[in-house]
């Protein structure tokens, strides 16, 4: 017999459900994001360092990408089946597409680093082979 202590396992969760929820992708527990958008320093639940976490600007891509394709798809329709006067897509239009953008960035940036998480994705590392590339394993 050990001695050891067990560390404690954690079951797998679903990226989608800890990610949109904005919740540790470890204990699904633990909030990932403290105020708007920023990642917190570790999980207060199980401890979980996010130094790992970095999104960058990927939420933002898809959240430009996503709201753009439906936004533009209901733009299109409200436009050709009310027929509403200019004003009104400033009043109605550009607001519901600026809430949606911003509504959305949170689960996608909860998603991205519980995808992070799951699929151990690391920064590269870059190492010098040398001169006109000598040394290289791709010559
Ligand atoms: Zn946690």
């Amino acid at each position: 017999m050990t001695d050891k202590p067990t560390e404690p396992v954690y079951p797998k969760l679903s990226t989608i459900s800890t990610g949109l929820r904005c919740r540790c992708p470890r204990c699904g527990e633990g909030p990932l994001l403290k105020g708007f958008l920023t990642i917190r320093e570790a999980c207060p639940a199980c401890g979980l360092n996010y130094s790992f976490a970095d999104p960058a600007d990927g939420p933002a891509f898809f959240g430009m990408s996503i709201v753009g394709v439906v936004g533009m798809a209901l733009f299109m329709w409200f436009e050709f089946t009310v027929h509403p006067p200019v004003w009104v897509h400033g009043v109605v239009t550009l607001p519901l597409l600026l809430a949606a953008c911003l509504g959305i960035l949170r689960p996608l940036k909860g998603w991205m680093v519980s995808e992070q998480f799951v699929h151990k994705a690391a920064p590269p590392e870059w190492e010098s082979i040398g001169k006109h590339g000598e040394g290289s394993r791709w010559r």
